[in-house]
């Protein structure tokens, strides 16, 4: 239901935080949060229920970092609950992703390619990020080859991801399809959002993906990749309105 991503210079947790509660209007049933920092230490959290549990869960958790995704969730597939919260992470624990949208195939995807993973969740979502772990490890591609691999086989379906490798740990890989998704544009920081109001009080400057493209979100810069996997420039925009 809900996205915020950040990477870069600054401290990742209130400007999580911060994001998930300018969300909070848009409804959900339960939030989550991952970061990472880019020291050998990785923090995930995950309530069912309010912003304010997420709160009051990580709040003396001494959670530091400067790259992290979090995430308010409306259920379409799986009851409300912590299990079933985003971030979503691989049977490896090495992907972290979080997901607004339907995977309309997951069933399918599950039962051709996943049959032998252990799943954490009734989601949809899931599917996708033990798909990215599985063909990571089998085929040995690179991930940002294995993440387009896994958005093929996706297909049709609906998605705002934004993902986190603990292998990359300043780095986003953000997808979207058919779900609202834009990047916002920082001094030496860059972020992810679902809702431009989430992230107005760190940038007025956004940056949209079109349907079926990725990017690769670093501090200091930004690459966007069609569909057919060729490297494409966006121009920003400026956004005049008040958090
Ligand atoms: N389909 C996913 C789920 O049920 C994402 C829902 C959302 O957009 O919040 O977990």
């Amino acid at each position: 239901c809900g996205i915020v991503g950040i990477t870069g210079n600054k401290v990742a947790l209130p400007v999580l935080m911060k994001g998930l509660e300018k969300l909070e209007y848009r409804g959900y049933d339960s939030a989550g949060v991952y970061v990472n920092d880019n020291d050998g230490h990785e923090y995930l959290y995950k309530e069912k229920g309010r912003v304010s549990m997420l709160e009051a869960a990580v709040e003396n958790a001494g959670i530091e970092g400067t790259t992290g995704i979090a995430h308010t969730r409306w259920a379409t597939h799986g009851v409300p609950s912590a299990h079933n919260s985003h971030p979503h992470v691989s049977a490896s624990g090495r992907f972290f992703l979080v997901h607004n949208g339907v995977i309309e195939n997951f069933r399918e995807l599950k039962q051709e390619y996943l049959a032998d993973v252990e799943f954490k969740s009734e989601t949809d979502t899931e599917v996708a990020v033990q798909l990215l772990g599985k063909i990571v490890e089998e085929e040995g591609l690179a991930v940002v080859d294995a993440f387009r691999k896994v958005l093929s086989l996706i297909g049709e379906g609906s998605y705002g991801f934004v993902m986190m490798d603990n292998e990359e740990p300043d780095t986003l890989y953000v997808a979207r399809n058919k779900s609202p998704l834009l990047l916002g544009l920082g001094d030496d920081f860059n972020v992810v959002t679902s809702d431009a109001t989430a992230m107005l009080d760190y940038t007025h400057d956004f940056m949209s993906l079109d349907d079926g493209e990725m990017a690769i979100v670093k501090g200091d810069s930004i690459v966007i990749i069609d569909a057919n996997g060729q490297i494409v420039e966006h121009e920003s925009f400026h956004l005049d309105i008040d958090a």
